[in-house]
């Protein structure tokens, strides 16, 4: 059923806007019609088949007014206040609010556009772009890709590294991109790097010789296995980088395998030709998320939209989240394991939840009734950790779902989310090979 839901998401994602507004249209329409029905009041009806007449009315969706959503202008609590600060957050260096950079890795089943179109930048600028170069089409897993947007909000321009050794960048010249492209000519090599962990994790690295965006690296592998922060004086860390060499300098690098060894457990990720991090056996690190934050998928009010614009004050009011019309009480579930880091009642966002998944993961839930879960708690996904309401800035019983990536709000409808997925037959033998291969490498200072 939701992955019924998310090919229909998808595919009217993918409509030209001509059509998405007359699909639009006709859903409102067909609500309206919904909607109204069940106040059609028969006078002669009313004493003669009351049981027949209930029947028939909750068979009915339950009604709800179709705007049930926040006011236009509603803001959401802004991120940093959630996020709770320590050492790891300030390497965190490649996220847009800081440097307006947007970096993501290519994985299974990505195209450009259901990539971008997640961040919310248009189809325009998209179809452009593979006008300008039709190599796009064909992104391969693993590959990175980053970009800037302009002050509008739109795309300003586009790096994509096509192979180790060459990089496409494109930059917006009009309504058009210019594209630029730029060879490397290093070599690649691999080395071990390892140490001790002596007072904080990234001052341990660095002095094992890792640069920032290696050990950023390294604590997105282990991100699903361990909290950083946990690490005491003593732990051993062994990691296996490949690196581009020119004249004697690193220019690029890419981690193959780390093993941490925390108190007396090992952990290790080790990369897979498909891009990703897996365990000794091939198993998947992340747990999967769930589509929606609800048993069932109810009505979207209110879409995501991060340039939303406000018609009276003309100014650019994001909707960071969709909004779901829902009826009071509805018990809300986290989509993914993680650990709560808000459950308070806090002015125009109403009773909400803040939920951290991994390093790179983000959920909220807003305007609820009701809170069953407190900050510090340890939540498995589908547990329930609220019921909906209409609390705060809300015209209507609706929850406000957001999902955040890397600081960066996306589509909740579209997102590529973390799945619960191993290596299995071919992939799992080539990838078992090449563990034996990496595992002997990590050896501990
Ligand atoms: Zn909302």
């Amino acid at each position: 059923m939701q992955q019924i839901a998310r090919a229909v998401a998808m595919a009217f994602n993918t409509l030209p806007r001509t059509h998405r507004i007359m699909l639009g249209s006709l859903t409102v329409v067909t609500l309206a019609v919904s909607v109204w029905r069940p106040y059609v009041y028969h006078p002669s009806d009313a004493g003669d088949n009351p049981v027949v007449k209930n029947i028939e009315l909750n068979k009915n969706p339950p009604t709800l007014l179709p705007d049930a959503s926040e006011p236009f202008d509603e803001e959401t609590p802004a991120l940093e206040d959630d996020v709770p600060k320590d050492e790891i957050d300030e390497i965190d260096d490649a996220t847009p609010n800081q440097t307006g950079r947007y970096d993501y890795v290519v994985s299974s089943g990505d195209t450009l556009s259901s990539v971008l179109n997640q961040y919310g930048i248009d189809m325009g600028n998209i179809s452009q772009l593979v006008k300008v170069d039709k190599d796009l089409r064909n992104l391969r897993i693993g590959q990175q890709l980053s970009w800037t947007l302009n002050e509008n909000g739109q795309l300003q321009s586009l790096t994509w590294e096509a192979s180790r050794r060459e990089t496409r960048t494109y930059v917006r010249s009009g309504d058009t991109f210019k594209l630029s492209s730029e060879i490397q000519k290093g070599e690649w090599n691999n080395s071990v790097l390892a140490g001790t962990v002596n007072g904080s994790f990234i001052g341990s690295a660095k002095d094992a010789g890792l640069s920032s965006s290696e050990i950023r690296e390294v604590i997105k592998a282990l991100q699903w296995q361990m909290d950083f922060r946990k690490l005491r004086n003593g732990d051993k860390f062994a990691v296996l980088m490949s690196r581009e060499m020119l004249d004697g300098k690193s220019q690029q690098s890419q981690l193959l395998g780390v093993r941490l060894q925390m108190g007396d457990k090992d952990y290790y990720a080790i990369r897979a030709d498909d891009g990703k991090f897996y365990d000794r056996s091939g198993s998947g690190l992340s747990q999967g998320f769930m589509r929606f934050p609800t048993t069932r998928q109810y009505r979207v009010s209110s879409n995501f939209n991060p340039r939303r614009l406000n018609p009276v004050t003309d100014r650019i009011a994001p909707h960071k989240g969709v909004d779901f019309a829902m009826p009071l009480g509805t018990p809300v579930l986290t989509v993914g394991d993680g650990e709560v880091i808000v459950a308070k009642r806090s002015g125009a966002a109403g009773n909400y939840v803040a939920i951290r998944h991994g390093r790179q993961y983000m959920t909220r839930y807003m305007h609820m009734k009701k809170l069953l879960v407190k900050p510090g708690d340890k939540v498995k996904r589908g547990e329930r950790i609220g019921l909906s309401g209409s609390t705060g800035r809300s015209t209507g019983p609706h929850l406000h779902f957001e999902i955040w990536i890397n600081n960066q709000a996306v589509n909740p409808l579209t997102a590529k989310l973390p799945q619960m997925e191993g290596l299995t037959g071919k992939d799992r033998s080539e990838y078992l090979a090449q563990v034996r291969e990496v595992i002997p490498q990590l050896h501990f200072k």
